[in-house]
């Protein structure tokens, strides 16, 4: 029987040591596509150390990236703590919250450490389990033995050097990362959820156009796109940063709140930029992802080439656009300098790009609050149920719950209401940074 060939054995072999106390894997093959399963699924290329207590997971520059503990105390067996490339823990939770995939189309929930909007969730970073690894695992990992008499000396070395990265030396990266893109991302588009939310950031434009008021995460920075200078040295120095780990990484973002208002020529020569310099071609990570934003007038004003152009490259691409609401009173009381008429034009633009174009899903981000006029639902109602014939798989609709720490019952009501009235798939967007 023909065998295929691991590409990645010589540059990354498996190896396993395992003593009474101590377990170490080099080079695990965890999944090589970001997949929905309900049980936990470990992506790309990684190591694993695991002592009687605790399970502690490495990328290929030796940095820490998930963590959990063996003790009853922990909350779950199949639930853990996951570090992202900017530097935050976040808590994927498993159980308890019942209808978890219908709300927010993953099997797990992200519990973070930061406000966020999310209706769903506890406070596990309270737990004091949880605490000890999210604070402890520095003092953990130290506790490790550094060899054994039968240890090879390869797998002392990688001990060595996983116990060589701390705390400091990972919120520097973070910084670094965030001064490298010119500002730290402060929320993901909802589709990133298909890459774990593990993407490489490249800012092609600051700011955007409306400066809404009901909107936390804006910044003050008027709309203007990076140069192809600019976007070149960002690749490099993101090249340089994501280092050996660059194998397992095959989504981009495209930063920041509105990239489609960038030149079409500039998004596709940021997005085959990347893809050549990143080798996404040959990262251990299959089906290489394209996320950004988009507004209704930056949609409305895109060349209808471009998406010819997207279509053609080697992505799938997500463009989440930022419609909130179709209902004029509702956009005047949360100041989003824009007209209804211009918001169900850009409902009818995507619907069109999700029916032409196979690789490219357009997806759409509506508010909830139960302090809105009640208009606001019977006219997403409008576009979501009334305007399409029959269920549409394609261009899911994402609602955001306006206001952060304040989980509502009457807002998850209305969002299952809303749900099982749409056409088109809609979850729940929970806001997160990178
Ligand atoms: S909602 Fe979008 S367009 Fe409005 S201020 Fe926030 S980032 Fe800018």
């Amino acid at each position: 029987m023909l065998q295929l060939r691991d590409p990645f054995t010589i540059t990354h072999p498996e190896t396993a040591y395992r003593s009474d106390d101590l377990s170490i894997f080099l080079n695990i093959r965890g999944n090589n596509e970001y997949v929905k399963v309900s049980y936990p699924v470990k992506y790309g290329i990684f190591s694993r150390l695991e002592t009687r207590e605790m399970i502690l997971e490495f990328n290929l520059n030796h940095e820490i990236r998930h963590a959990r503990s063996k003790t009853r105390h922990w909350l779950h067996p199949s639930e853990w703590l996951k570090r992202t490339a900017g530097n935050d823990w976040i808590y994927y939770s498993s159980g308890g919250y019942a209808g978890v995939f219908e709300a927010i189309g993953e099997y797990y929930l992200p519990n973070f450490t930061y406000p966020t909007n999310s209706l769903l969730g506890g406070r596990p970073f309270e737990e004091p389990e949880v605490a000890k690894i999210h604070l402890n695992w520095p003092k953990l990992l130290a506790a490790v033995p550094d060899s054994k008499p039968d240890m090879p000396a390869h797998v002392a070395d990688w001990i060595a050097q996983v116990k060589r990265i701390q705390k400091p030396d990972l919120e520097h990266k973070a910084r670094t990362l965030f001064e490298i893109c010119g500002a730290r991302t402060t929320v993901l588009p909802p589709d990133a959820r298909h890459s774990d939310y593990n993407v490489i950031p490249l800012t092609i434009a600051d700011g955007c156009l409306y400066k809404c008021r009901f909107c936390k995460i804006k910044n003050k920075k008027p709309f203007t796109p990076r140069t192809q200078d600019d976007i070149q040295q960002q690749i490099r120095d993101l090249s340089h940063l994501f280092g050996n780990d660059r194998v397992n990484c095959n989504a981009l973002f495209l930063g920041e709140h509105d990239a489609l208002n960038a030149p079409a020529d500039l998004i596709v020569y940021a997005a085959q930029k990347s893809y050549d310099r990143f080798g996404f071609a040959r990262s251990y990570m299959i089906r290489p992802r394209l996320y950004l934003f988009g507004s209704v007038d930056s949609l409305l004003h895109a060349d209808p080439h471009l998406f010819e152009a997207l279509n053609r490259l080697p992505f799938d691409t997500h463009i989440n656009i930022g419609l909130e609401s179709h209902d004029q009173a509702t956009l005047d009381r949360i100041g989003k300098p824009i007209r209804a008429e211009k918001v169900s034009l850009a409902f009818n633009r995507m619907g069109e790009i999700n029916h032409t174009f196979p690789k490219i899903e357009m997806t759409g981000n509506f508010i909830m609050d139960d302090h809105l006029p009640p208009t606001h639902i019977q006219s997403m109602l409008d576009l979501v149920r009334d305007r399409i014939s029959h269920p549409v798989p394609k261009g899911s609709i994402y609602l955001s719950p306006l206001r952060f720490g304040k989980p509502s019952r009457e807002v998850l009501y209305d969002f299952y209401r809303l749900k099982t009235a749409s056409r088109l798939p809609m979850f729940l967007y929970i806001i997160q940074r990178l």
